[in-house]
Formats: structure tokens, sequence, C-alpha cells
């Protein structure tokens, strides 16, 4: 660890997938010296299903990561289809603004595309690394991290500030006391597995009297294919296996599906997840701030998490490089904004306590609340996109993060700059000048959940 325990960091992220990489990534291409952490191997998996809504794969293609996922056999998705008991209501996804489709990339894919992408715009990513406690100063701001390596070694890292991105249960939360501002205790439990040899090419998503059950298709072939029941359920089933659960459930929510699966055999054991409580946390403090799961978790029912942690990663990243305690009081007041309506349809949709009609409502209101976010997200994304277009690189912190990545190996210690222009440009990176009201109103996207409201 001596390699990084003498820098002076601006940011240290603790947790390195989907909110911490972004972050990481958005905050080196802005200039930041940046540092992330994570407990776990570079690349390793973790649990969770993968399909990003139509805001997530718009950002993944403004940063100039959406061909990576592609290239590592993510295949595209252009229909899904919803089955409320047995009336199916089949949608057609329409390619736009340089979206071609949905994709549900494994997080073994996904996650090191968006490490590979921080450490190339110059940020260091170190995996194996365990935050156990934060380091503060006279006044009781944090200013760093202590960190265990492999080896059992303890060090203390000093930053500007510290991310928590390190999920759900959270330390960074934990050790500063983040206030949970909202909570909610609908939850389902899910068993999950990859089907290789089922041939399913669409996203499905089924529904039945207090069960539900879909297919994201995914990577080296595979269908990921779930099923969600009460977290009771669950528990009792456990002592049978979880197969016998998720072959029943399949069946009274999915015959067709489960007829398809019928002699196909996972690739590896089944997966289950017994439900956890939704929350927000306040995200920021005296030297902190949180982002994704960390900061914001509800319920797998709306396949929303990701998205949401690249889009709260890049409010987050705007409100850093602007440097200001206005322009955090913004992130937490946009990522309420844009999170509060859909934590609460989520956790209805959660409680598996709705009529087949009434869940129908439900999927309309979660309909206009993502419209409103892919507003947001596509203001983000468009306005990247003309910085690229006007600046021809020289304001442009992406750009310039590329040429970092050329002007030395993408590895770790790769130079990060730090000057007062490029922190001017980072507004560019992340969305564009100075804070104010984001757009909000209809778009034409498509997002399945959004389709099925018309
Ligand atoms: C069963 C299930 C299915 C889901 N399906 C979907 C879906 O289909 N689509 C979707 O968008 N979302 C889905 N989600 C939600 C999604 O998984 C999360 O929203 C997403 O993983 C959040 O990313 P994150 O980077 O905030 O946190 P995480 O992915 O949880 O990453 C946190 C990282 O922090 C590291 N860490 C934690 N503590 C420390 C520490 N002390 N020191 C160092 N490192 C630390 C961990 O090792 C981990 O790598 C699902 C979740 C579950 C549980």
């Amino acid at each position: 660890m001596h390699d990084i325990e003498h820098e002076a960091y601006d940011t240290i992220v603790v947790g390195a997938r989907a909110a911490g990489a972004t972050t990481a990534m958005l905050l080196a291409r802005g200039g930041q010296r940046v540092l992330t952490l994570d407990r776990a191997r570079l690349g390793s998996d973790t649990l969770s299903t993968h399909a990003l809504q139509r805001g997530a794969v718009t950002l993944l293609e403004a940063w100039g990561l959406l061909d990576r996922v592609r290239a590592a056999g993510t295949p595209v998705v252009r229909r899904t289809s919803f089955h409320y008991g047995g009336d199916p209501v089949h949608v057609p996804i329409r390619a736009s603004r340089g979206v071609d489709g949905l994709y549900a990339p494994r997080r073994t894919v996904l996650d090191p595309i968006l490490v590979a992408a921080a450490r190339e715009a110059g940020a260091r990513a170190r995996h194996g690394v365990k935050v156990r406690d934060l380091s503060r100063d006279d006044r009781g701001r944090v200013r760093g991290v202590v960190v265990e390596g492999v080896g059992g070694e303890v060090r203390t890292l000093r930053a500007d500030r510290v991310v928590g991105a390190d999920g759900a249960r959270s330390t960074v939360a934990r050790l500063t006391g983040a206030r949970t501002t909202r909570r909610s205790d609908a939850a389902c439990a899910y068993v999950y597995g990859y089907f290789p040899g089922a041939d399913l090419d669409a996203i499905e998503f089924h529904y039945a009297p207090r069960t539900t059950a879909g297919v994201f298709p995914t990577n080296d072939g595979a269908a990921c294919v779930f099923v969600g029941v009460p977290p009771t359920r669950l528990a009792a089933a456990r002592a049978a296996g979880t197969r016998a659960l998720f072959d029943a459930a399949l069946a009274t929510c999915a015959p067709s599906l489960a007829a398809r699966l019928a002699r196909e055999a996972p690739v590896g054991a089944l997966r289950s997840f017994p439900g956890a409580p939704g929350f927000l946390r306040a995200p920021s403090g005296p030297g902190f701030a949180l982002v994704g799961d960390a900061a914001h978790f509800k319920d797998p029912a709306t396949a929303h998490g990701i998205t949401a942690a690249l889009r709260d990663a890049t409010l987050l990243a705007r409100a850093l490089l602007t440097g200001t305690d206005r322009a955090l009081a913004d992130y937490a007041r946009e990522r309420d904004a844009l999170s509060l309506g859909l934590f609460e349809v989520t956790a209805r949709i959660a409680s598996l306590e709705w009529s087949l009609d009434e869940l129908r409502e439900l999927h309309r209101a979660f309909s206009a609340e993502s419209r409103r976010e892919l507003a947001t997200i596509e203001a983000l994304a468009e306005t990247r996109r003309q910085s690229i277009e006007s600046s021809a690189g020289a304001a442009d912190g992406a750009l310039r993060g590329q040429a970092i990545a050329q002007r030395g190996p993408s590895v770790e210690g790769a130079p990060s700059p730090r000057d007062g222009d490029e922190r001017g440009a980072a507004a560019f990176v992340v969305g564009g000048g100075p804070h104010g009201a984001l757009p909000h109103g209809r778009t034409g996207w498509n997002n399945p959940y959004e389709d099925i409201s018309r």
C-alpha cells in the first residue's frame, strides 16, 4: 500500500462499482486527484441482477463506454413484454439519441469497465482494501480513511473529502451517523440464476398474485431469470432448496417461461436475496458524501438501482467539482426530487400487495416518474455531447481524461492533473454550467415502464 499512502487526494471514494467507479471516473475527468478503494476483488460478482434502464444506457453512451459494454458481448435488447396474469403487453424498444436498445451487462462486465474508465481518466483504483474507519480533523470534519490491506496492514489515507459508495450497508454512512430521511419496510425476496440454453432475447416481466418473475438477456448467451416472492415464503422454502421455490413460483407466475426452462439447467447455483428495507439517507455532511446504495436503496422490484447509482454519481461529481456547500445541498435536493416518487412506487410494487389492475396503475406512476428522471439524464448527457462537439478538446474534461490516458499508461499511478483551468472545465464533463434547475418534462424515451402507460 506504500504507493497510495503518501498521496494527498482531493477525494477518496469507498467502493468501486456502479456508484464508486463512476464517481471516481467523473471526478478524475474533471481534474481531481482521486483514489477509489474496494474490499472486493476487481471483476468479482455481487448479489444483483443487472437490467439497465434507458437513463443508465444514455449515460454510458455519453461517457463513451457503451461500445465497451457491447464489445463484451452484452446483447442489445429491443423487445420487452409485461405479463399481467395471462395478459401480455408487448413493447418494442426504440433506438433514440445514440441508444440502440437496452442492456443488462453482468456486474462482472460493467463494474470493471467503469473501473478501467476511472483509471484511464487518471484515478487510482485499488481492490482488496477495506475501509475500517474514518480520520477526522480537530473539528470533526472527515479528512480521510483508515484502511486495512489484504496482508492486515493498517494505514491512514488523507483526502479533502471521502465519498461513501460502499453499498447499502455502508461503513461510511455508519461511521458518520448519516441520517435516514425516508424508510420503507416493504420488501420482496428474489431467487435468480443464469440459463444459457433457453434462447431468451427479450426482457420479460411476469406478475401473478404475490409473485413476480422476469428475464434479462445478458452476456455469454445466457439469460438471467428471476422470481420474486414474499420474504417469508423464501425463508420457509430454504429447507427444500431454492430450486423448488424457483420452479414453483415460475410455474404459477410465468407458465410459458417455466415450460421453456423445464429442461434447462442454470450455470452455477441459483442465488437468493432475502429482501431488505428501502431507505434514503442524507447524502452529505462535513467532509463526506454518500452515493449509490449507500445513500439510497430501494427494492429491486423496479430494477432501477444501477440507473440511480450512475445518475447520482453524475450529480455528486458535479457538486464536488463545483466544491461549495451549496452545490452539495443542491445534490441532496436534486437526488430527492428525482428519487422520492420512484422510491414510493417501488415500495408499493415490492409489497406484492396489489391486484393486477392496481399493478398496472403503479407501473403508470413509475413511468411518469421515470420520464422526469430521463429528462434530467438526457439533459446531462446532451450537455456532455455538446461540450465534445464545441470544445475541440480544449475545454472538455472527458477528452482531457483521454489525453491523460494517452500521456501515460492507464494504470494506477497515472498522473492526475489539478489546475484551475481543468477544474473549471469539469462542469462540461458532468453536465455543465452553474447549478440551476434541470429541465423536467416529457421526452421521447421508451423505457418499458413508460411505454406500458400509453
Ligand atoms: C437481488 C438484487 C437484484 C437487483 N437487480 C437490479 C437490476 O436488475 N437493475 C438495477 O439497476 N439494480 C438492481 N439491483 C440494485 C443494484 O444492485 C444496486 O443498486 C447497485 O449495486 C448499487 O451500486 P453501488 O455501487 O452503490 O453499490 P454496490 O454494488 O453494493 O458496491 C459497493 C462496493 O463497496 C464495497 N465496500 C463496501 N464496504 C466497504 C469497505 N468498508 N471498504 C471497502 N470497500 C467496501 C463493496 O465491496 C462493493 O464492491 C439489485 C439488487 C439486488 C439485491
